[in-house]
């Protein structure tokens, strides 16, 4: 398709179609209802893209002002049907940035040559992803929508809440391997302190007042059981006392 052919199609579509000129090309501010027409327009990026490849210095060509139109950079050397994408994007990141009712901008200004590349990159920003995340959170507290701004306030509570998590559980990990450290060190202490100290003094023999030896030998000639070592029963050594009561 040649661009006269491209041109007369989206015309016959335009929303502006039949309506008074002038409000597309008198001096001052356009108008807000001009602007609105603009917007809610099929062929916004088909004008757009027109005027920009036209050089058309005046008037308002796809609901830009002139110097609306000198933000956009030059055209990339790419298919009609891709740039005219890119137009629409640049479109709506305008739209978003100024509401219609906030335009002020004159109607009649010359369009100089067009501005570097880098202005898509600025209008067309990359994905938020690939952003820092402190830029994205400064563009959405910036961003003209409420809601943008309100998902802003929500990640940045949320980010410090991670931060705060993140700050305790280092800590608390920090901790947790210090004590380990100490457990093992303590048990090591303890190990050593019982190596050095000097074995506990056993106790005193209880003081048996009988001749073990013969009582045991008493005892076993006359029927009394008792164990070979230890202590002899009470009463088999009370019974040895009377048997041999009276014997030197
Ligand atoms: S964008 Fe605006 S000027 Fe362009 S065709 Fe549509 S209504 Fe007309």
């Amino acid at each position: 398709m040649n661009t006269a052919t491209a041109t007369e199609r989206w015309v016959e579509r335009a929303a502006c179609a039949g309506q008074d000129s002038n409000d597309w090309f008198r001096m001052g501010a356009p108008a807000r209802t001009t602007l609105d027409t603009c917007r809610g327009c099929p062929v916004r990026a088909e004008c757009l893209y027109d005027a920009l490849t036209h050089e058309t210095p005046n008037g308002v060509w796809g609901g830009l002002t002139p110097a609306e139109r000198r933000s956009i950079p030059a055209l990339p050397d790419k298919p009609r049907a891709e740039v005219l994408g890119l137009l629409r994007t640049i479109l709506d990141r305008l739209d978003n940035a100024a509401p219609s009712d906030e335009r002020t901008e004159p109607v009649a200004q010359p369009i100089p040559a067009p501005s570097s590349t880098d202005a898509v990159a600025k209008l067309v920003p990359g994905p938020p992803a690939e952003l820092p995340v402190d830029d994205l959170l400064a563009w959405g507290d910036q961003h003209i929508d409420p809601d943008v701004q309100a998902q802003a306030a929500r990640a940045r509570a949320s980010l410090t809440g991670l931060r705060n998590r993140h700050s305790s559980d280092h800590e608390l990990n920090k901790i947790t391997d210090e004590e380990e450290q100490l457990a093992a060190r303590l048990t090591e202490l303890r190990a050593r302190k019982a190596e050095l100290l000097p074995d506990k003094p056993r106790g005193k023999r209880q003081h048996v007042d009988y001749p073990a030896a013969e009582v045991r030998a008493w005892a076993t000639a006359n029927g009394h059981e008792v164990s070979p070592t230890g202590r002899v029963r009470k009463e088999v050594v009370e019974a040895w006392r009377a048997a041999t009561a009276g014997t030197p």
